[in-house]
């Protein structure tokens, strides 16, 4: 299975429109961050978890051509703004196939009403299929994926194992039941957002202490901040199990 990395800023990226703020003028490449999505692949398929504004450059970026579909997490902008740019896949491999909690579909129908037209839908809009997630195990091409019940403030979200990978992101507490799920990880992949508390989001102490309770053999975090601090920085000061995730990084398992 290998893990490439599309996005890994938080909801405004880095560089914010404007800021003058020294993580957002860093010449690092890895300071640079589009909005989260990861996409993942095994055999001859691939999916992304979420699909935000940037998803266009993003499939461009990291030369992909083919995705078997798209499960999302939630139904925030950063997650799911990118849907009308599945369009060249759809033309070229047919209807994509999308994932999410019932909720999330029904927000993505009010945000795309046209993509959902029954009559006089204009020749051009995506065309997808709708698959309801519950909080229970699903099958993807032949793999068996368990979602993971988390929250984001009052927002429920969705996080997703496939195999010994785990995938959580825009999460502030799990209930103690659904961290079952995320024993004997090789890779969990959770959001840390900056170093000062914030209300819906880990910051960088809550996702160290999420990864002490989980015991992965290693940690990604993502859903990153300017206000987290350069790249190399903190990378520094993490234990040596646990890693800032970069746009562009790839992981294979
Ligand atoms: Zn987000
Ligand atoms: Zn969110």
């Amino acid at each position: 299975m290998k893990i490439t990395f599309l996005g890994t800023g938080t909801s405004q990226g880095i560089p914010v429109i404007g800021s003058k703020h020294p993580v957002c003028l860093s010449k690092n490449p890895k300071d640079k961050r589009l909005r989260v999505s990861v996409l993942v692949e095994w055999d001859d398929f691939a999916y992304v978890i979420d699909c935000g504004p940037d998803f266009r450059q993003q499939m461009l970026r990291s030369k992909c051509e083919k995705i078997n579909g798209i499960l999302f997490t939630h139904e925030h902008s950063d997650h799911v703004a990118g849907l009308d740019d599945i369009r060249p896949l759809c033309y070229m491999n047919g209807d994509m196939n999308i994932y999410a909690h019932e909720r999330v579909i029904k927000s993505i129908k009010n945000r795309f009403d046209y993509i959902f037209k029954t009559e006089n839908k204009y020749p051009g809009a995506p065309t997808v299929i709708t698959n309801v997630i519950n909080n229970k195990p699903f099958n993807l091409s032949g793999l068996e994926v368990i979602p993971i019940n988390a929250n984001h403030y009052f927002v429920q979200v969705f996080g997703f194992r496939f195999n010994d990978f785990a995938y959580l992101t825009d999460i502030k507490t799990v209930d103690d039941n659904e961290l079952e799920k995320l024993k004997k990880l090789k890779i969990l992949v959770i959001n840390a957002l900056r170093i000062e508390p914030h209300i819906s989001h880990f910051n960088l102490d809550e996702a160290l202490q999420f990864v002490d309770k989980v015991k992965p053999k290693k940690a990604y975090f993502t859903h990153i901040s300017h206000l987290l601090g350069f790249h190399d920085e903190v990378q520094r000061r993490l234990p040596e199990n646990i890693f800032l995730a970069y746009d562009g990084l790839q992981l294979t398992l």
